[in-house]
């Protein structure tokens, strides 16, 4: 029997590919490579998905962070209060900016940022609480909100695995000052190589923003800021907008495949993270689950064809390059503990509905000799 496979890639409708292959091919008869219609159609139409008037394509997650950042004046002697469950990007584009990422603990519920953590964290110098909407989850964004209000410091949304996700009507992104997005190919919404965008309602910050990812440019050959090389491609923005078309009906599907699973998933050595109080909440970039015993649940996952990742295998604090960084005076014990227990089971658009039922009877079937 085949194998469930962890991305979908390999099982896409036919029509979509064929829409890529005409995207790409209308790039190559347009002559025009890079800052062009494509990107000009995918902003406005990104902007509006989110909610927000202001759209900026840049050439990946980790640079829409650093932008976003520099474009706020946030760098050297500020501290960026973040997660260390997530990827390393995050980061990594706080340390870009040059300010100091600051790492508060997780709620081992949900394994988003916990307030209570964050607040031990905030200094004089906290510029901003960096938010990682960690494997699709949009939660308690109010609170989030007042938090940052009362202490005057920003909220910045990492989106990356986020795509739609929203809350009482706001879409993740327009939460906070900005929103920084990945379209890495294995995204929600992904490109064919590597692709980002920044999202905000503010003009001043989306023009920052824009002279920023073009060395700093406002006029042809007039150069006011530092700036980087970061703009996104008509090729992949022609990918995204073809993608695009298929976001909402995709989102469905995550949210299908992970109800199934929430639904009969049923076995005493495995844990659900706590359920999403609305759908729109959670996009389910990823299903994530926990267990003590994971690496014989991979291997008996692996001998019924069914494949699994893990996300994140190490907290952030526990890299050789990062363990200078400063963390909740209390440590970082349930970051560290879902590190060690967490496991992604296969959750993409193109699963069957047998191949969840083969991922069920997988899970359930596990025990431990
Ligand atoms: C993927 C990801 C990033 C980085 O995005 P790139 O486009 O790969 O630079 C940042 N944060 C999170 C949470 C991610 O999942």
């Amino acid at each position: 029997m085949s194998r469930v496979p962890f991305t979908g890639f390999a099982s896409e409708p036919p029509e979509l590919t064929a829409r890529l292959v005409d995207a790409a091919r209308s790039v190559v008869d347009s002559h025009h490579y890079v800052l062009g219609s494509q990107v000009e159609a995918f902003e406005s139409r990104w902007a509006s998905a989110c909610g927000v008037s202001e759209c900026i394509g840049v050439a990946n997650g980790l640079d829409a962070i650093e932008i976003i950042l520099r474009s706020m004046g946030i760098g050297a002697g500020q501290e960026v209060i973040t997660s260390p469950m997530t990827a390393v990007a995050t980061i990594l584009g706080i340390i870009r900016a040059g300010a100091t990422p600051v790492l508060a603990d997780i709620d081992p519920d949900t394994a988003l940022l916990d307030p209570a953590s964050v607040q031990r964290c905030i200094t004089e110098k906290t510029a901003a609480v960096l938010l990682v909407h960690l494997y699709g989850q949009v939660r308690n964004m109010r609170a989030w909100g007042d938090i940052c209000d009362a202490a005057g410091i920003a909220l910045i949304e990492d989106c990356a695995q986020s795509h739609t996700a929203s809350e009482a009507g706001t879409v993740s992104g327009a939460f906070g000052v900005a929103g920084a997005f990945s379209f890495y190919p294995t995204k929600n919404l992904g490109a064919l190589g590597d692709a980002g965008a920044i999202v905000t309602a503010s003009t001043e910050l989306a023009q920052q923003a824009r002279q920023l990812r073009n060395y700093g440019q406002s006029n042809r050959y007039e150069h006011p800021l530092i700036g980087l090389n970061s703009r996104l491609d008509e090729m992949q923005a022609a990918i995204l907008n073809a993608r695009l078309d298929y976001l909402p009906e995709f989102t469905a599907r995550r949210r299908e495949v992970a109800r199934r699973y929430r639904e009969s998933i049923s076995n005493p050595h495995v844990t659900l993270l706590a359920p999403e109080m609305t759908p729109e909440q959670h996009v389910y970039h990823l299903f994530v689950i926990t267990t003590p015993h994971r690496e014989a649940l991979m291997a008996h996952l692996d001998s019924r064809g069914v494949d699994s990742l893990i996300h994140y295998p190490i907290s952030a604090h526990r890299h050789e390059s990062l363990d200078w960084l400063r963390t909740d005076p209390n440590g970082l014990k349930n970051a560290e503990k879902h590190a060690d227990t967490c496991l992604s089971l296969p959750c993409h658009p193109q699963l069957t509905d047998d191949q969840i039922q083969r991922v069920i009877n997988a899970v359930n079937s596990f025990s431990v000799t």
